[in-house]
């Protein structure tokens, strides 16, 4: 047990070195790179174990355990840059899809 402490640990090490909070969201606004300017990006990656990841789903794993491979991570906080695990919620596609769909309408309305 204390290995995987120990590497959990190491990881919101690497996570928070490249993070900075917002005091008035709480958000933790990564500072790293994004997955990009296009459709799908702007979502915060890192490299671990040589592998590219996505941050806010390491993070969500770490405080909150494994996520089955059919659900997604949805920021509460509708900021796709933030890596708060308090503002990250696990949730269906479908969901997920009716979430953004009704905010936007509430955006334009
Ligand atoms: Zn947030």
């Amino acid at each position: 047990m204390i290995q995987i402490h120990d590497r959990r640990a190491s990881i919101m090490d690497k996570v928070m070195a490249r993070v900075e909070i917002d005091e008035e969201t709480g958000c933790w606004e990564w500072t790293g790179p994004t997955s990009g300017d296009g459709r799908g990006g702007g979502y915060p990656r890192m490299s671990l174990d040589g592998q590219t990841v996505a941050v806010h789903r390491v993070v969500y794993t770490n405080v909150h355990g494994y996520i089955p491979s059919k659900k997604q991570i949805d920021h509460g906080c509708n900021n796709r840059r933030c890596v708060n695990p308090a503002h990250l919620e696990m949730m269906s596609h479908l969901k997920n899809q009716r979430l953004r769909a009704a905010r936007a309408r509430g955006a334009s309305a």
